[in-house]
């Protein structure tokens, strides 16, 4: 087999570096373990974030790369790695534009500001109706595009099992097939196997928390970060990991997957209940605007979890807490669903739960004393009632994450580094196996992994032309 340039995973970065490369006359071979092409697109939300855009110009939105990378850097408190923000930033309109000219459809008021995540100055944030599925079909027309003209080889169902070397150099992949082990020889190699996330034991080792959710790609075991690592790769971003503020899951225990999602957002709905911890004691002001300080305070208490708690009259009086349910449609979950429960005291949903009887119910008359007469201890200001109307209700919330915050060490030009800091000589990776943690530090920011993995797979593909002189 003659040595080729080598793709491994078919998702945002890795179709965009081959179809790019392929676009400029450079054949590669795309290597991936599942039986079709997208990655994480097929299921993410595909929430992209890029400054200085044709659709930002159409909708008059002045913006520019500095002040998107001055908000990431504000956002994640300066740690993010400045230089692989900045490459990221500096070129994200590329990918955008690029995406607006193959016709993705975006929705119709965007960009906007969004406050999924802690809002950026300006409206850089865009998804198209269809969320990482609208992103995938963009790609994949492309990317199909180059198959047909026979740059592309695309492999499937064929999983990368390690790097072969020679000094600093790789020579060759080896990847199981369903015909058996094969290496195939390599002029160079780009990992694009995205991140851990579906493989528990890894993802305990590097973020040091179990994984609570099982909401990721199944395919993303962290193969192309293991083969890298035994070949001497460095790995960066372990102190960054952070979890969401929690989703409501299907049932407890690992790899529980995320049902329904419990409306945490001051600017969609002003909390009612309050939030305590599996000690039964809150923790944050419930109404705390920011929800990366909300994230932070969570990723303090104990198994990332809390639990959502009142009383009759705030499932009757207030507006629905529960993403598409009504809170009356909550009474059939209550004692149905695992993560719903009830009581007619609070001693009661304290031994359903599992919560410390005495400190729960410490809890809510420390709560409602404070609402009657002075300000509340964690500085909350929306206390519309106290709980007192039994019953009483808690659903439990769990902190989970959908993506990888560790990755391989890289420079601006995506080579691995290895552990003393040295870049192979032809072996680069992009996407989320560089990790969350390099590219939004301890924090989440806007569109800040699926936008970077399509930008980096860009510069490669380019970069890769440039190398091979291809045509432009
Ligand atoms: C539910 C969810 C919601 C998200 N929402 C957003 C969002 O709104 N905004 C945002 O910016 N990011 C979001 N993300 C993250 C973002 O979608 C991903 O980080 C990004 O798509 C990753 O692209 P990638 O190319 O690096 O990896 P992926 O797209 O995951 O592709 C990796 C590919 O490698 C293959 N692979 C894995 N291991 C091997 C192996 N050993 N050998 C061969 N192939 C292998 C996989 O099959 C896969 O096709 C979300 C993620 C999830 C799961």
């Amino acid at each position: 087999m003659t040595p080729t340039s080598i793709i491994v995973g078919a998702g945002a970065a890795g179709m965009m570096a081959a179809l790019t490369a392929a676009g400029r006359g450079v054949p590669v071979l795309v290597l991936d373990a599942a039986g079709t092409v997208g990655g994480s697109l097929n299921i993410s939300s595909g929430q992209l974030s890029a400054a200085g855009t044709v659709l930002q110009r159409r909708r008059g939105i002045t913006d520019s790369p500095d002040a998107h990378y001055a908000d990431v850097m504000r956002i994640s408190r300066n740690t993010a790695d400045p230089a692989l923000v900045r490459l990221a930033v500096d070129n994200a309109a590329r990918t955008l534009d690029w995406l607006t000219e193959n016709g993705m459809e975006f929705l119709p008021e965007h960009p906007v500001e969004g406050f999924a995540h802690e809002p950026y100055t300006a409206a850089r944030y865009y998804w198209g109706p269809d969320f990482g599925r609208s992103i995938l079909r963009v790609l994949r027309q492309a990317f199909d595009a180059q198959v047909a003209t026979g740059r592309i080889t695309l492999s499937l169902n064929t999983t990368l099992t390690g790097l072969v070397l020679s000094g600093r150099r790789v020579t060759a992949v080896t990847a199981r097939t369903p015909g058996g082990v094969r290496t195939y020889p390599a002029t160079s190699v780009l990992l694009a196997t995205g991140g851990y996330n579906a493989n528990p034991e890894l993802f305990r080792e590097l973020s040091g928390h179990p994984a609570y959710g099982g909401n990721s790609y199944p395919h993303n075991t962290g193969g192309g970060l293991e083969a890298a690592r035994r070949a001497g790769a460095a790995l960066r971003g372990h102190e960054n990991y952070l979890s969401s503020f929690g989703v409501v899951m299907d049932r407890p225990g690992l790899g529980a997957k995320m049902e329904f999602r419990h409306v945490h957002h001051p600017q969609d709905r002003a909390p009612w209940e309050i939030y305590v911890n599996t000690e039964g004691r809150r923790f944050v002001a419930e109404d705390e605007p920011s929800v990366d300080a909300r994230e932070h305070a969570l990723l303090e208490q104990p198994e990332l979890r809390r639990y959502v708690v009142f009383d009759l009259r705030v499932l009757r009086e207030s507006t629905p807490m529960i993403t598409g349910r009504t809170n009356d449609g909550l009474r059939d979950l209550f004692d149905v669903h695992p993560m719903f429960t009830s009581a007619r005291t609070l001693e009661g949903l304290a031994a359903r739960t599992g919560l410390p009887v005495g400190a729960l119910a410490a809890t809510v008359t420390e709560y409602n004393t404070a609402l009657g007469s002075g300000p509340d201890p964690f500085g909350r200001r929306h206390r519309p009632v106290p709980l007192v109307e039994g019953p009483f209700y808690a659903i439990r919330v769990q902190g989970a994450s959908v993506t990888s915050t560790v990755g391989l060490a890289v420079g601006t030009d995506l080579r691995v580094r290895d552990t003393t800091g040295e870049p192979f000589a032809n072996l680069s990776a992009a996407g989320e196996l560089l990790g969350s943690g390099q590219l939004m530090g301890k924090s989440f920011c806007g569109g800040m992994m699926a936008t970077p993995a399509m930008t980096f797979g860009l510069l490669y593909g380019r970069a890769l032309a440039a190398e091979a002189g291809g045509r432009r």
